[in-house]
C-alpha cells in the first residue's frame, strides 16, 4: 500500500493580486492569483456590480445631453 501517492504535492502560500494570502496545497512552492475567495464577486456579493452599473448610468448620462 502506497502512503504517498503525491510525493511534490505540498502548503504552499497562494497570493492573490487582491493581497489575500492563503494556504493551499500545489506541486509549485508558491502560487499567485489573479482572483480569491475575498475579491471573486461570486463570493463578495453583488454590491461591485451594483457599483459597476451605477457607473453605466452616469456614462450613459454624460453622453446623452441633448
Ligand atoms: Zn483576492
Amino acid at each position: 500500500m502506497k502512503a504517498d501517492i503525491h510525493p511534490n504535492y505540498n502548503e504552499v502560500n497562494v497570493t492573490c493580486a487582491c493581497g489575500n494570502t492563503f494556504k493551499a496545497g500545489s506541486v509549485k512552492d508558491e502560487l499567485k492569483v489573479e482572483i480569491c475567495s475575498e475579491c471573486h464577486p461570486f463570493f463578495t456579493g453583488r454590491q461591485k456590480f451594483a457599483e459597476r452599473g451605477g457607473r453605466v448610468e452616469k456614462f450613459k448620462k454624460k453622453y446623452n445631453r441633448d
